[in-house]
């Protein structure tokens, strides 16, 4: 793109690397005649937090596979690649010189996703007075306007009542007023354990191509101290792909989706997971629209009720609602630390090296693909890290560096209120807090694990098992009221105190050791 004025240009659309879609609002309400497009791969952007490899390869190659999108259907785009033009490290930088260079009469964006950038746009704006045009992000189904007021008259807010709101204001899964088969919700059905014998697809994979390969050579020689594993790389990276990828998972997964939604297993990274939500965030991929998809789907036969509900719960039920909470708590909420805890993150957490088979199964596949799917963060690694009490920040940042899909707004309220109750109960009604015993019912790692999942104390004793009953102890008051704990309280209460005193000495044991390591 050349930098001179060009006459006929008045406006100036900022998309972001999470918004490559020629739907999102800053373009639909644009004349491609008189706008230029701008895109940037900066650094502030590629290192708040260390990311993994995989996920600044991603978004990068399918940034700039949308710019070439974008020119074919008549778009002008200014793209700057990452060490192009040296000056330019954040989004500010890029807007002053858009405004230095082609003299816009208006700056147009759609609302950016995080709070730090919707900061950073809020203090250009008081900069320019008049000049930037922020638009909402219509990709949600939900506006944080709506929210707020949803929420603000509930003293609980639950998510299970706003899905219900999501499903009557979508009519996905509806008969009139009432939902499709009778219930709102098939979970109870969801929760099966996984056998090794079934047959698992693998997520539609594709081979890099030129552009690519270019962004891989980059993050090759840029990044590479950053965590994770860049090759092999298989992710879609454009439109098309990023649909055939879906497409596949509806014929080839869904149907069994529902059963083994809570499943894990050491062999199958995937089970029958979409392996989408790295697409959906950046804009690859539709959320209506895929949900649309998945009732068509239980309409024709082709999967069953418990599968679709369960699938279109999570997008228009839980994906709308963690966003809710993020704008309606923002900036406060990175502070919340209900259990006052401040341990530092584990550094196995970085490398997986550790004796924990769970544990360093998934950081392991975490650092090969970039991926792992709910249970695995939030009963592996976030269970743990709540239960050894860990800095409700450290977790944090480091579910945001890890994960391909991992951006702050869907990452925040999952980490902090559903993995750690660092928010006290606001986005989830318990601790998810476990012991081995809920590992070993849904998974096959305790079997090739040097702990013994049965033992409760002692050096062979499963870790988990004493930490959870040490939590459980240390955190009596804040959680004995709690309805949905009054099952451990009653089992912590008949515990005799030397039961309880060898609890103590092997968590007390272990954490030295980890301390030390
Ligand atoms: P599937 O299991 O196939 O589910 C389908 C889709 O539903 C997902 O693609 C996702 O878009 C949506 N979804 C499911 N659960 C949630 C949820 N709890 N919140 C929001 N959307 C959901 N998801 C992210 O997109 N980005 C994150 O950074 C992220 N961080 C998380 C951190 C923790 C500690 C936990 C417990 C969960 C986190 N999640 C995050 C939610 C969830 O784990 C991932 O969306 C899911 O694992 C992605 O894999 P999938 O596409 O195979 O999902
Ligand atoms: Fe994890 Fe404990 Fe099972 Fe080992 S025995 S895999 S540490 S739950």
């Amino acid at each position: 793109m050349s930098s001179k004025q060009s006459p006929s240009i008045s406006t100036v659309t900022l998309v972001f690397g999470d918004q490559l879609t020629p739907a999102i609002s800053s373009l639909s309400d644009s004349d491609p005649d008189s706008t230029l497009v701008l895109m940037a791969e900066l650094p502030a952007e590629a290192s708040y937090v260390p990311h993994h490899k995989k996920k600044i390869a991603f978004v990068f190659s399918a940034m700039r596979h949308f710019a070439e999108e974008l020119r074919t259907l008549g778009w002008r785009v200014a793209y700057y690649e990452l060490g192009e033009t040296p000056h330019l490290n954040t989004f500010a930088d890029v807007l002053e010189m858009a405004l230095a260079t082609f003299e816009p009469s208006q700056i147009r964006l759609t609302e950016p996703a995080e709070y730090r950038l919707r900061k950073l746009i809020d203090e250009f704006s008081d900069h320019h007075a008049g000049v930037v045009d922020v638009l909402e992000d219509s990709r949600f189904l939900c506006s944080t306007e709506w929210f707020n007021g949803w929420l603000g008259k509930r003293k609980q807010p639950r998510m299970e009542y706003f899905y219900r709101e999501m499903r009557r204001q979508t009519d996905l899964l509806m008969d009139g007023d009432k939902p499709v088969g009778g219930k709102w919700n098939y979970d109870a059905a969801n929760r099966s354990a996984a056998s090794p014998d079934l047959v698992y697809p693998v997520p539609l994979q594709f081979s890099p191509d030129d552009i690519t390969n270019k962004v891989l050579e980059l993050v090759d020689g840029e990044f590479q101290d950053n965590f994770g594993e860049l090759h092999p790389f298989w992710f879609a990276v454009d439109r098309e792909q990023a649909e055939s990828a879906f497409e596949y998972f509806v014929t080839d997964a869904l149907p069994l989706f529902g059963d083994y939604q809570d499943a894990m297993l050491s062999e199958q990274r995937f089970l029958f997971h979409s392996v989408i939500s790295h697409y959906l965030n950046i804009g690859l991929l539709d959320a209506l629209t895929i949900c649309k998809r998945v009732e068509v789907a239980y309409f024709d036969g082709l999967v069953p009720l418990n599968a679709a509900e369960g699938f279109i719960r999570q997008i228009i039920g839980w994906r709308e609602y963690v966003r809710g909470i993020y704008w309606s708590q923002m900036p406060a909420y990175l502070d919340q630390n209900y259990f006052n805890v401040k341990r530092s993150l584990p550094s196995f957490y970085w490398s997986g090296d550790t004796d924990l088979h769970c544990l360093s199964k998934c950081i392991g596949q975490t650092r090969q693909e970039a991926y792992a799917h709910h249970i695995q963060r939030l009963m592996i690694t976030g269970n743990f890290a709540m239960l050894i009490g860990v800095d409700p920040i450290e977790i944090h940042e480091w579910y945001l560096a890890v994960y391909a899909d991992a951006y702050e707004w869907v990452e925040l309220p999952n980490t902090l209120g559903m993995s750690q109750f660092a928010d006290g109960g606001l986005l989830g009604s318990k601790p998810y807090a476990s012991s081995g015993n809920y590992i070993n019912k849904m998974s096959n790692y305790c079997s090739n694990c040097r702990y013994n999942v049965r033992e409760k104390v002692g050096d062979d004793a499963c870790p988990f098992n004493y930490l959870y009953w040490s939590f459980i102890g240390k955190n009596e008051k804040r959680l004995k009221n709690n309805a949905r704990m009054k099952f451990a309280y009653r089992t912590w209460d008949k515990t005799t105190s030397d039961k309880k005193a060898e609890i103590a000495k092997s968590t007390r044991k272990f954490l030295t050791g980890l301390d030390s390591a």
